[in-house]
């Protein structure tokens, strides 16, 4: 048999993303995945659109979703929630309180923009992520536009990013907290792309990624756009002997991150058999075969 490659890190246009969720599945599809998973911040609005394209097309499919956890700067944490069901209550009430976090935090960027002479507005800001939740890549992408930086990184660095006159923290949950309401909404949790979370070595990752197994962690991501050969194997190793599961994924935003393509990860692509994993550890939670 053909090695097969999934993608199960990915946003739509629901967040930051610039395809909107039926294009991802397309383009899934012609990159020559056989499973993908929609991966936004806070919001699972773009499941329903790639779940029925991903039938249409003959593509398996996870819902998913990504949430920003408290941790201290430089680092941040970010928590991938897999086969959390779009329907439950309290995936409505967790997606409510991360949104409120956006909506005290954007209006204080876009002052501090002003301030330094950038004339943005909040309803630019809103036009420009068409109902979807608002990120700084789409803020980030406007500033391009009007010319006052020539890239989204160039965005980040002067404006934008951490460190930068015009970021600002938004309200998050607690690592705890994160994750309980994942596994609450039917999901499970998985840690994205840890080497963010700006530890010393690799030892330190390992103690962080134990913190978390204890409060209910299922699984890392060992494959993704930032890793370098060292680092998959190091959290390929870590995950095998924690028993914890493993997912990879390219962390694709279409043009806000344009060198990042679909289904390849810093070169690397990201084996079947992590999706067939995921899907497995979810029936039991389920209580059936299907899984959405
Ligand atoms: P937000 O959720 O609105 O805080 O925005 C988070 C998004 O901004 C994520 O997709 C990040 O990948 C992206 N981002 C954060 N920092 C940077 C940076 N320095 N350069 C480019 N993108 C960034
Ligand atoms: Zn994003
Ligand atoms: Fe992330
Ligand atoms: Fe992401």
């Amino acid at each position: 048999m053909s090695p097969s490659y999934v993608d199960l890190h990915c946003h739509s246009t629901a967040s930051d993303g610039t395809l909107r969720p039926a294009d991802v599945a397309r383009l899934a599809k012609d990159s020559g995945l056989t499973a993908f998973a929609i991966t936004d911040h806070d919001t699972v609005a773009g499941i329903g659109e790639a779940a029925s394209a991903a039938g249409s097309l003959g593509l398996d499919f996870i819902a998913g979703i990504e949430i920003s956890a408290e941790y201290p700067h430089p680092g941040t944490m970010h928590i991938l929630g897999y086969g959390i069901d779009p329907e439950s209550p309290s995936l409505k009430d967790l997606t409510e309180t991360l949104i409120a976090g956006r909506d005290n935090r954007n209006p204080r960027i876009v002052a501090k923009l002003n301030e330094m002479g950038v004339a943005v507005s909040m309803s630019e800001w809103e036009d420009g992520a068409k109902g979807s939740v608002l990120g700084r890549p789409q803020l980030a992408a406007i500033l391009v536009r009007k010319g006052y930086v020539s890239s989204i990184k160039q965005a980040f660095d002067k404006y934008l990013g951490q460190g930068a006159p015009a970021y600002f923290d938004k309200e998050r949950l607690t690592p705890k907290q994160a994750i309980s309401r994942i596994r609450n909404a039917g999901g499970l949790p998985v840690l994205a792309h840890p080497t963010q979370l700006r530890r010393e070595n690799f030892a330190q990752i390992e103690t962080e990624v134990k913190n978390l197994l204890d409060l209910g962690l299922a699984g890392i991501e060992v494959i993704h756009t930032d890793f370098d050969q060292k680092t998959v194997d190091f959290l390929t190793q870590l995950a095998d002997r924690l028993k914890l599961l493993k997912t990879g994924g390219s962390d694709f935003h279409g043009s806000n991150k344009p060198d990042v393509k679909l289904g390849v990860a810093n070169g690397r692509r990201i084996p079947r058999a992590f999706f067939d994993h995921l899907i497995f550890a979810l029936m039991p939670l389920k209580g059936s075969g299907s899984v959405p």
